[in-house]
């Protein structure tokens, strides 16, 4: 090296550290939106255009920043939140870096407007790559309004980094869903090109601010949960089996109001829902959890989502139990003609708005507090900032408000368990189907799956109590087996035989079986126990639920052949099923029973 050492100037030292704190239009409004969350702002406005490339407000009314602390508010290191080394350890504030700011600023050109609560005017700074180009007073309500335009004009790397803006429209989308979610007592307005995408309201009801976001079907189908005991409180809420999506995305966890990414919270919803629905689903949830700030990791960076947990197994098992015992509570059977679960994506960019989301449809969940801005002659003449026809729709849509509250809607009366016993038998249909009725409703109920439901509860129960019977096979059957397949079956020999399936090793790659479970009936053992041997090589041997998938499978390839089963056969199954937490699944998410109440087919036949 040749070069004299230089001192970077402040201009490229800021555009420099930007890369870590702004990489592409989503963190720039993490940053903005978390500043405005740490003025206590009530109201936050979130408005993106291209994605977020070209522009960027984020409008509060918090408490506004002292004109005298502007131009040092977008130095590196300046910061209101901290002032010495010890206040970290006592710090709630989201941001105290004091560098969201500056990087910003670098790398594109800001507009701020700010009116402090104590001040009686506002003042309007403009900064294009860090330097201040305008400076003036102007009218404004107390607050702060931060517009950020043509991200990354000055650093073109970057500008090529960005991805489309459809990518980052989602991004910023889901990102801002999170926020508002966390933040149930500060009302959210996100506008994209132009148009209300939702405004969630103050009322820290979470269910509310679900339905502005995601819409009223999705939270139709949502269940409530809520737990509280001296250890922790969880509450929010869970699809019913019934509604699944093809993703994890709405999966959305919070801990202390953070949203994180936990794989033990995912763990647990697996565990809950694995055999309620189909293993390529997944069920839809929103939970908050509440531990004492000791039992988190704080190592972990603050600002970072994945966290650590202490006692993480205990909750695991905690919140496991307290949503089985909510779901299996409340009629969880499909109706005979249920719409198909919305498809409708969580990217809300894709295609049109649909009803539930344009802003007129959103007038029950619009605050009654007053909507944001309306005194603010800056924003709301401006048309540049803010369409006409937006205008009148946030005046519409206020003036319709309606205070309309879903969670009653999510446990009506019908919620009720179904009474398999005393359910008046009227017979069985295709060799396949048993026909139920009790007071209004009309039942079909799936005898295999039903069957491999019993068998599959019969079966881990006497697992766990060391209890399963087995029946000697009059002469024992070598199993030959690939490498592979030995290796996978050696690992959970001692779970085969806990099941019932007395196996020892014979010679190479192969097996000697002795006997099977009796609850898998006329067995017929070589088929079923390579049935099962193959689909546990798709299984990790290490996961702790390999005997429970070992059984699934078990079930599955012992209950086949279709059977007409006289009216006790009947009986004793759906007697079998009202012993079950969940009579409502097969152990692999199908259904066993359907419903059609009275009024459907009255409906239907146009007596009503
Ligand atoms: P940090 O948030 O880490 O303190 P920032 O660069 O994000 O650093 O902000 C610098 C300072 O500017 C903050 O400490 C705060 O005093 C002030 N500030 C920024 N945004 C707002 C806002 N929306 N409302 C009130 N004050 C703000
Ligand atoms: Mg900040």
């Amino acid at each position: 090296m040749s070069n004299h050492i230089f001192k970077l100037d402040e201009c490229t030292a800021n555009k420099i550290a930007a890369g870590e704190v702004v990489d592409r239009p989503a963190s720039v409004i993490k940053e903005l939106v978390e500043n405005s969350i740490d003025a206590k702002s009530k109201n936050i406005i979130i408005e993106i255009k291209d994605g977020g490339k070209s522009y960027i407000r984020v409008s509060d009314d918090g408490s506004g920043i002292y004109q005298d602390d502007i131009e040092i508010a977008f130095e590196r290191h300046a910061t209101s939140k901290i002032q010495n080394i010890d206040d970290l350890s006592t710090i709630s504030s989201l941001g105290f870096r004091g560098e969201a700011l500056a990087s910003i600023a670098s790398v594109s050109k800001v507009e701020m407007i700010t009116k402090h609560l104590s001040s009686t005017i506002g003042t309007q700074t403009k900064i294009h790559g860090g330097r201040i180009v305008e400076k003036k007073e102007v009218g404004s309500s107390t607050g702060t309004t931060m517009i950020v335009e043509d991200l990354f004009y000055n650093t073109p790397a970057r500008l090529e980094f960005m991805k489309s803006v459809q990518s980052e429209s989602t991004v910023i989308s889901e990102m801002v869903s999170k926020l508002a979610l966390s933040n149930p007592s500060i009302s959210f307005q996100f506008i994209n090109n132009g148009t209300i995408i939702f405004t969630t309201s103050c009322s820290k009801n979470a269910l509310n601010n679900i339905v502005s976001i995601y819409g009223k079907e999705l939270a139709q189908s949502l269940v409530q949960i809520h737990e509280v005991n001296p250890s922790f409180s969880l509450e929010g809420y869970v699809s019913k089996p019934s509604y699944t999506r093809g993703n994890r995305q709405l999966q959305i966890y919070f801990v202390n109001g953070r949203y994180v990414k936990s794989k033990v919270l995912y763990d647990a919803i697996n565990e809950v829902y694995k055999t309620l629905i189909p293993s390529n689903k997944f069920p839809v949830c929103f939970l908050y959890v509440t531990i004492n700030p000791n039992d988190l990791d704080v190592n972990i960076h603050p600002t970072k989502m994945e966290i650590r947990i202490k006692e993480e197994e205990l909750l695991k098992r905690e919140i496991v139990n307290k949503i089985k015992d909510t779901l299996f509570q409340i009629n969880i059977i499909p109706d005979f003609f249920e719409k198909k679960n919305s498809l409708r994506s969580t990217n809300i960019f894709e295609k049109p708005l649909s009803k539930s989301e344009s802003p007129e449809n959103q007038s029950h969940i619009v605050p009654n507090e007053q909507l944001i801005f309306e005194d603010n002659s800056i924003y709301i003449t401006d048309n540049k900032i803010l369409s006409e026809s937006n205008q009148k729709k946030i005046i519409d849509t206020k003036n319709q408000y309606q205070n309309i509250d879903y969670t009653d809607k999510t446990d009506n009366n019908d919620n009720l368990r179904v009474n398999f016993s005393n359910m008046n038998l009227i017979g069985q249909a295709f060799q396949t189907y048993i026909i139920g009725q009790d007071n209004n409703k009309l039942y079909l109920i799936d005898q295999h799956a039903a069957h491999e439901r019993v068998i599959f509860e019969e079966l881990l129960a006497s697992y766990r109590q060391n209890s399963v019977v087995s029946q000697k096979l009059i002469s024992p059957i070598v199993i030959e087996l690939s490498y592979t397949q030995f290796e996978n079956s050696r690992i959970v020999l001692n779970d085969f035989n806990r099941i019932g399936f007395e196996t020892e090793i014979f010679g190479n790659n192969s097996f000697l079986l002795r006997s099977v479970p009796v609850l898998l009936g006329k067995p017929r053992a070589k088929e079923l126990f390579l049935d099962i041997i193959d689909n546990l090589s798709l299984l990790s041997t290490k996961n702790e639920f390999v005997v429970e998938k070992i059984i699934m499978q078990a079930c599955k390839s012992a209950i086949k052949a279709m059977d007409s089963l006289n009216s006790i056969e009947m009986k004793e199954l759906l007697r079998k099923l009202s012993t079950l937490d969940n009579p409502y699944t097969c152990p692999h998410g199908r259904p066993t029973i359907i419903c059609l109440t009275k009024s459907e087919i009255e409906r239907r036949f146009k007596r009503t």
